[in-house]
């Protein structure tokens, strides 16, 4: 019998504040806000986090690296999302594909997302193609749309490597 096979989903939100560099799937990218948060606010990463802890069943980002920890302070979240991936490690779990919806009004994030997934593919020892991020803005409406923050969602299969 194959081992079983899972998916998982994540939602995050951040908002925008000045003062703050604007980190994205572990990329700088340049704007006059960056997101606000206890880590680096990597929203990207987060959702990301979130759908692989989730179908695996192991609770969220919150749980595993509580904001407010001096150890997680600005710390670039790819760091922690490796962390998943050693957790994941631990329960014999594989990592199908991931899929990202980042929603940002602005900047402007095309010329960006490649690094972005080659960041996130080597966190988490994936080939690049296994990693797909997408983006769009919220066609002006709500919070997103009003340039306040930035939100993300994210979808993982997992695969158990036991039989
Ligand atoms: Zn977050």
């Amino acid at each position: 019998m194959p081992g079983k096979t899972r998916i998982g989903f994540g939602h995050d939100i951040h908002p925008l504040v000045t003062g703050r560099k604007l980190v994205l799937g572990g990329v700088v990218v340049p704007f006059d806000k960056g997101l606000d948060g206890w880590s680096d606010a990597d929203v990207l990463v987060h959702a990301v986090m979130d759908a692989l802890l989730g179908a695996a069943a192991l609770g969220d980002i919150g749980t595993h690296f509580p904001p407010g920890n001096p150890e997680y302070k600005n710390i670039s979240s790819l760091v922690l999302l490796a962390g998943v991936k050693k957790m994941l490690d631990a329960g014999h779990w594989k990592i199908g594909n991931v899929d990202v919806m980042v929603l940002a009004e602005a900047p402007k994030l095309k010329d960006y997302m490649a690094e972005m997934a080659a960041n996130i593919a080597g966190s988490l020892s994936l080939a690049v193609s296994d990693v797909s991020i997408k983006a769009g803005t919220s066609e002006k409406l709500g919070f997103v749309g009003r340039g306040e923050g930035i939100a993300a969602e994210a979808v993982a299969l997992l695969e158990s490597a036991l039989e």
